[in-house]
């Protein structure tokens, strides 16, 4: 099992840092944003210790094509009421990549975008636009993971055929691939009880090949509730089994599986989790 969280980089040791946070939970893996996942502002490459982030790695088994690195969510490629809007999520998107080629990772989730008040073909056909835009003669190496998304007010990527739409129609659907959260989906409507059948769904709309990441994370709501509030593994509404599940299927078993539950009481609850999902067993978290 390829597993780890979504950790933080700040302080003075930047992504040496997040490093020993990952290894601190017992994951083999991490995810992380090169900044506040809320704002634009990025530190130059140069400043975030990636060598010494690199060795310690190298020392305890994680490794880097598993690494996976967040875009910040405010930036949104679907946008076509405000040009600035949209022009800041495809600048930005080229910076992002170029950071991830000088750090060497090859795993860039993105959520796809919000249309806004224009509609889903609008926006979808904006992402489209705007991957374009963004990917054209980048010097990254590695692809983009589109996330499948919750649903949330206008947001798109809330169906596998919408993920579809956009690598069918992107000039370089090679630098395209998916990124599954699990409480996004069940949020948009699919039944993850039968989570065999969301992968055969999965393969045949969008191919499992094109499956880079999973987000593993409970959801606080019900099926089909389109709110995208995550929730401790085994404690919302898809429940431990299935999560379970999920971490243990051997058809994605290459495939990293990222945390991105709450904190309890101000703490991580990673190590806790991920012991959990080794053991196959729950326990409740103080
Ligand atoms: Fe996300
Ligand atoms: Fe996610
Ligand atoms: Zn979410």
């Amino acid at each position: 099992m390829i597993i780890g969280s979504h950790v933080s980089m700040s302080g003075k040791d930047m992504l040496l840092g997040s490093v020993k946070e990952a290894l601190s939970y017992g994951a083999n893996t991490f995810m992380f944003y090169t900044g506040a996942p809320q704002n634009t502002r990025r530190k130059a490459v140069e400043e975030l210790k990636v060598e010494e982030a690199k060795a310690l790695m190298q020392e305890n088994g994680i490794e880097l094509k598993n690494v996976v690195v967040h875009a910040p969510y405010i930036i949104n490629l679907a946008n076509t009421l405000k040009p600035e809007t949209f022009e800041l999520a495809v600048t930005f998107l080229k910076e992002e990549m170029e950071r991830c080629q000088k750090i060497g990772t090859s795993i860039l989730v993105l959520h796809p975008g919000s249309h806004v008040k224009a509609g889903d073909d609008a926006g979808l056909q904006q992402i489209v636009n705007g991957l374009n835009e963004a990917l054209k003669d980048t010097g990254y190496q590695g692809k983009i993971a589109l996330e499948t998304m919750a649903g949330k007010g206008s947001e798109l990527g809330r169906t596998f055929e919408q993920i579809r739409f956009i690598m069918d129609h992107c000039q370089y659907p090679e630098k395209l691939g998916v990124c599954l959260d699990t409480c996004h989906i069940h949020d948009a409507g699919y039944d993850l009880s039968d989570f065999d059948a969301v992968l055969d769904d999965f393969d045949r709309i969008i191919g499992l090949k094109h499956l880079l990441v999973v987000h593993l994370n409970d959801s606080k709501n019900v099926k089909g509730a389109r709110k995208d509030r995550h929730a401790n593994i085994g404690t919302g509404e898809i429940g431990f089994d299935i999560l379970n599940g999920v971490a243990h299927n051997e058809r994605i078993k290459d495939v990293p599986k990222i945390l991105e539950t709450p904190y309890i009481n101000g703490k991580a609850p990673y190590k806790e989790e991920i012991d959990m999902l080794k053991n196959q067993t729950f326990k409740n978290i103080e």
